[in-house]
């Protein structure tokens, strides 16, 4: 049976405390209620879970299942320009539009979302610094408000209502389809190079260098090393490129059958495997597959089940760049030292390029994601100790990864919300809404 949880599996949430109603195309509305009531079932939409922490929770209330909104509408080949039913899956667009060598014009590390969740949370990739944010590529969409009304919003009509839901966590209402445009590409493969460097003075030089050459850059980060090799990691930067050969669509055969021990994970292992993984030999230059490019974590089915029966956290913040270096070094020291972090850390420089929603994460500095096992108090008190760094370098931590800032942290993260507040849906709720806003629904 389907379950309805975040990718972190952190917070739980009980089964009988969440409702689950399914959305079909056209034939949805929602139950006659009184909003003002107390009692009166608060909404939220869930795409694919994909999201780690409580953003798409939404315990002792409705979520509404957008699997069924599966469909194509209309498909432009000539101007790549797509309008979906707001279920559909990135892996689905790739199988429709990489045969007529169009792209998704920005695409997180996994496929496995829906067009939904990546405008609710305006997601970002390792183009940010050439392209932006998803929300960017939204011609416009149809949004199911819970008093019945079904406005188009777009970048000149309910305009306001546009640049809310763009990074409005699900929270103005149901986005019933989208018009959007794609990326025009030579093929399928990717021309790649990978650097290995040795600190992050290292990662600053590579980045701003590949910045005006490359369309997709990031980096893996080994968060264990200190002293001279603090942030010494492996850059990855890329190009689309032709392939002479059609791309073949393939699902994922190995799978994490069932929660590892949470021994498993502990800073030997997770030593030895940055180690390893930092010293192993690199091949510079190759050309790949689009697929294991853009989401090599998508080859394992279910591989957060790694971190075991309590789930996991991450942190992704963004620190401005006039102190990323000071930020970075601070961080990834305390990260080190706390022994606690797990193999997956990656870094990317994003650019200036300004995303259209009123709350979207991202800006013009150095982004940083982190997986942390849960280990109870012990990595909440770190994750804290995190946010008091990003706060002091007026940075951010972003909402799809988060199931724990406080509500002072993002009160200053998020300055527009206040301004984004008269825009929420008064029936649409979350556990994160609620955790971050505990005075209200
Ligand atoms: C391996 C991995 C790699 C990732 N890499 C990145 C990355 O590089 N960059 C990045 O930005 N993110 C990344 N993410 C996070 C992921 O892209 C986002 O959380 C995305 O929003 C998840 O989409 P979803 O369909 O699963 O939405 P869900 O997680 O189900 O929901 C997310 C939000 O969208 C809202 N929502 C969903 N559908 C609708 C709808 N129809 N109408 C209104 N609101 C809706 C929900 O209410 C919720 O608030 C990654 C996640 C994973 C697991």
């Amino acid at each position: 049976m389907k379950q309805y949880q975040s990718w972190g599996r952190y917070p739980k949430i009980d089964k009988d405390k969440q409702d689950i109603y399914h959305v079909y195309p056209d034939s949805f509305s929602f139950p006659d209620t009184n909003e003002s009531a107390t009692d009166a079932p608060l909404f939220l939409a869930y795409g694919q879970g994909r999201s780690y922490g409580d953003v798409c929770l939404n315990e002792d209330g409705i979520l509404l299942d957008t699997q069924h909104l599966d469909h194509f509408i209309e498909y432009d080949k000539e101007k790549g320009i797509l309008r979906c039913e707001a279920g559909v899956t990135f892996e689905n667009i790739l199988q429709l539009i990489i045969p007529h060598n169009w792209f998704l014009p920005v695409t997180p590390g996994t496929k496995y979302v829906s067009v939904g969740g990546a405008i609710a949370n305006d997601v970002h990739g390792k183009n940010h610094h050439k392209a932006g944010t998803f929300g960017r590529y939204i011609l416009k969409f149809e949004l199911l408000r819970s008093n019945g009304d079904r406005l188009i919003c777009s970048p000149t009509e309910n305009s306001e209502l546009f640049n809310a839901t763009i990074g409005g966590l699900g929270l103005t209402g149901l986005i019933n389809w989208v018009e959007f445009s794609l990326k025009k590409i030579p093929g399928s493969n990717i021309e790649q190079e990978t650097i290995r460097f040795n600190n992050l003075k290292e990662f600053y030089s590579l980045s701003d260098e590949s910045d005006k050459d490359w369309e997709y850059t990031v980096a893996w980060i080994d968060c264990l090393a200190t002293g001279d090799e603090l942030g010494r990691g492996l850059f990855i930067r890329g190009n689309h490129c032709e392939s002479k050969k059609k791309h073949k669509f393939k699902t994922s055969k190995l799978s994490v059958p069932f929660d590892a021990p949470g021994f498993l994970l502990n800073k030997y292992t997770v030593n030895a495997f940055n180690h390893l993984y930092f010293k192993r030999p690199i091949k510079q230059f190759s050309v790949v597959d689009f697929d294991p490019f853009f989401y090599p974590l998508d080859s394992i089915a279910h591989w957060n089940r790694l971190y075991g029966k309590r789930g996991f956290m991450q942190y992704q913040c963004l620190i401005p760049t006039e102190h990323r270096e000071t930020a970075m070094n601070e961080m990834i020291a305390l990260i080190a030292d706390s022994g606690q972090a797990s193999f997956l850390s990656v870094l990317k420089e994003f650019g200036d390029i300004k995303s259209p929603g009123l709350l979207s994460f991202p800006r013009k500095g150095t982004t940083l994601a982190l997986d942390f096992p849960n280990r109870g108090q012990k990595t909440l008190d770190l994750l804290n100790t995190l946010d008091t760094i990003t706060l002091k370098y007026n940075g951010s931590v972003y909402p799809a990864k988060d199931a724990r800032m406080s509500p002072d942290a993002f009160a200053q993260y998020y300055p527009n919300w206040k301004e984004f507040e008269s825009f929420i849906d008064p029936s649409f709720s979350s556990n994160f809404k609620r955790r971050v806003r505990p005075s209200k629904k």
